[in-house]
């Protein structure tokens, strides 16, 4: 049933599915009147449904069922990311939304060489909310973007655990182990970080984070350092 799962963001007693979700049911799963599909509205409900009528261009069905979902994560984990280059900020975004990130960050920073734009910004909520779909989430990660570092430091206030992967922190300064509440992590782009926005971030209450001797890429790292996280939070159990 994983594949009849429909992202609709207004679910009504009648809701119509049309764009990116309607082609999807008309011309992959070639859904017909009477079948069961599953919407989830990002929010973390999700509705049993029926399909009552599929036309040239929208698909009609009205729900059955409604319930709240079970796949979130007890602990809200953050994930900030420096723009990457090609696709590797969409890769790194559909990890996240696997493993289960709540909010996923992308800034420029010093040693960024890749760009955002709108078109860019709209591609990874897309890639967050099919990503959503395919593991059974109900809630979207926002996607959000962050044109500097102090900006994107800025988001994580509120987070009890700030933790920043550096390239040359010759230790961690917080216990991985020991985390038991949200965590913000931060992870550079492939040009990693300038010394001083080391210090930035360590003066806006983020804890240095080592991830070992070698050097990782920025996506590994990105996606080594959340799915540590969690696992360390129990939510990968
Ligand atoms: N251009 C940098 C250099 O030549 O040293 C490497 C940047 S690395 C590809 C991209 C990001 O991944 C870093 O800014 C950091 O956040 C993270 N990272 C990679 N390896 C790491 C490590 N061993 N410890 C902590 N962070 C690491």
């Amino acid at each position: 049933m994983s594949s009849r799962r429909f992202f609709a963001p207004c679910v009504a007693p009648e809701t119509v599915l049309r764009g990116d979700e309607f082609s999807h049911a008309r011309t992959v799963l070639r859904l017909r009147e009477g079948d069961e599909i599953v919407l989830f509205d990002g929010t973390g409900r999700e509705y049993d449904a029926i399909v009552r009528s599929v036309g040239k261009t929208e698909l009609v069905c009205g729900v059955v069922g409604e319930r709240v979902a079970d796949k979130e994560c007890r602990v809200p984990v953050r994930l900030l990311v420096g723009a990457l280059k090609g696709d590797k900020t969409e890769l790194v975004v559909q990890k996240a939304t696997e493993l289960g990130a709540a909010s996923v960050g992308v800034f420029s920073s010093r040693y960024c060489s890749a760009y955002m734009n709108e078109n860019k910004l709209q591609r990874l909520e897309k890639v967050a909310r099919e990503a959503a779909r395919q593991c059974l989430r109900a809630s979207v990660p926002a996607v959000e973007y962050y044109p500097d570092l102090a900006a994107a430091l800025a988001s994580c206030a509120e987070y009890d655990n700030k933790l920043f992967a550096c390239e040359f922190a010759q230790r961690s300064d917080a216990d991985l182990h020991a985390l038991r509440s949200s965590c913000a992590l931060v992870v550079g782009s492939e040009g990693g970080f300038a010394p001083e926005e080391f210090e930035a971030a360590k003066a806006a209450g983020f804890a240095g984070i080592s991830l070992g001797k070698r050097i990782l890429r920025a996506e590994t790292a990105a996606i080594a350092f959340l799915a540590v996280t969690l696992f360390s939070l129990g939510e990968l159990e």
